[in-house]
């Protein structure tokens, strides 16, 4: 009797032990994996940067973008608090001008304090178009700078990172492949925009984009380029006006409703709206959907 109490006391005892040493092995791989404090911290000025920055360095690495989320980023300027947290990070990923100014004014300050600097922009922006995202050849560019950049900064995790942007270099291939494919022999070839995003998109296809506004959704447009315009879509037979989704297509409405046009919304995925971001949009869910918008508008 005593010995068989013994014996349950004892199996009691090692069965404590065990869970112990499982509850500890455990929390050990959870910080291990999870813990933030290991892992580099990227700022990005834009959400392509963000996105394509994310998909590269996945859980490795802790990135945040500046622009917040339904914000429209030509006019944006960030508060000193978030220019500050900046300064606390490993590296930061702007596009150049014009899109993000205050960023190419803290470029020097922030090299001189030791954090890794990257101007996406640099060589792949022609003239002052900054919307190179918009053309998958150009993102791919893009997201060799920011694996080098990541590489650069975190050299023990290259492989992760390796792998993580060969998979966003095939998938921008396919997403490249489809637009060529889709494309190649639409009825129109002109498409008519709110603000002049699309242009590398268009030369990328063989096609030609018409703006209402220029390269930034605040330049208005005069009353003669709006009637130029209204003849233009009478002449080629012009159904859709492309508006977007950060900016109010007041301009848009008018145009549509003076030439008798439909308006669709084509994105310059320049920032989520909060809509987009809680349905887990991306780059390339908003690329294939502005492809189809786009497959209907020069049907
Ligand atoms: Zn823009």
């Amino acid at each position: 009797m005593k010995g068989k109490l013994y014996k349950n006391r004892l199996t009691q005892i090692l069965v404590i032990i065990f869970v112990l040493i499982l509850i500890l092995s455990t929390a050990g791989c959870q910080s291990k994996k999870m813990s933030n404090k290991d892992k580099i911290v990227v700022y990005t000025s834009i959400y392509p940067l963000y996105d394509f920055t994310k998909k590269i360095g996945q859980d490795y690495i802790v990135v945040e973008n500046i622009t917040p989320t339904g914000v429209e980023p030509h006019e944006f300027e960030p508060s000193i608090s978030k220019i500050s947290k900046i300064y606390e990070s490993n590296a930061f990923i702007y596009l150049g001008e014009p899109m993000d100014p205050w960023a190419e004014k803290l470029r020097g300050d922030l090299a001189q304090k030791g954090i890794a600097v990257l101007k996406v922009g640099e060589g792949l922006i022609e003239g002052n178009d900054p919307h190179i995202w918009l053309s998958p050849k150009k993102s791919m560019q893009m997201a060799k700078k920011i694996y080098d950049l990541l590489v650069k900064v975190d050299e023990k995790n290259k492989a992760v990172y390796e792998k993580n942007y060969d998979r966003l270099i095939e998938e921008l291939k396919k997403l490249d492949d489809e637009y060529k494919k889709e494309l190649a022999s639409t009825r129109l070839r002109d498409f008519v925009v709110s603000h002049a995003a699309f242009g590398y998109l268009a030369k990328e296809y063989g096609l030609n984009q018409v703006s209402i506004k220029g390269l930034s959704p605040q330049e208005e447009p005069s009353l003669k380029h709006i009637k130029n315009l209204i003849d233009f879509c009478r002449e080629r037979g012009i159904k859709y006006i492309l508006a977007e989704s950060l900016e109010t297509p007041k301009e848009a409405q008018a145009l549509a409703e003076e030439a008798g046009l439909k308006i669709l919304t084509l994105n310059p995925i320049e920032g989520l709206t909060d809509e987009e971001e809680k349905a887990n949009e991306d780059y390339f869910s908003l690329m294939r959907k502005n492809l189809e918008v786009l497959k209907e508008a020069l049907k």
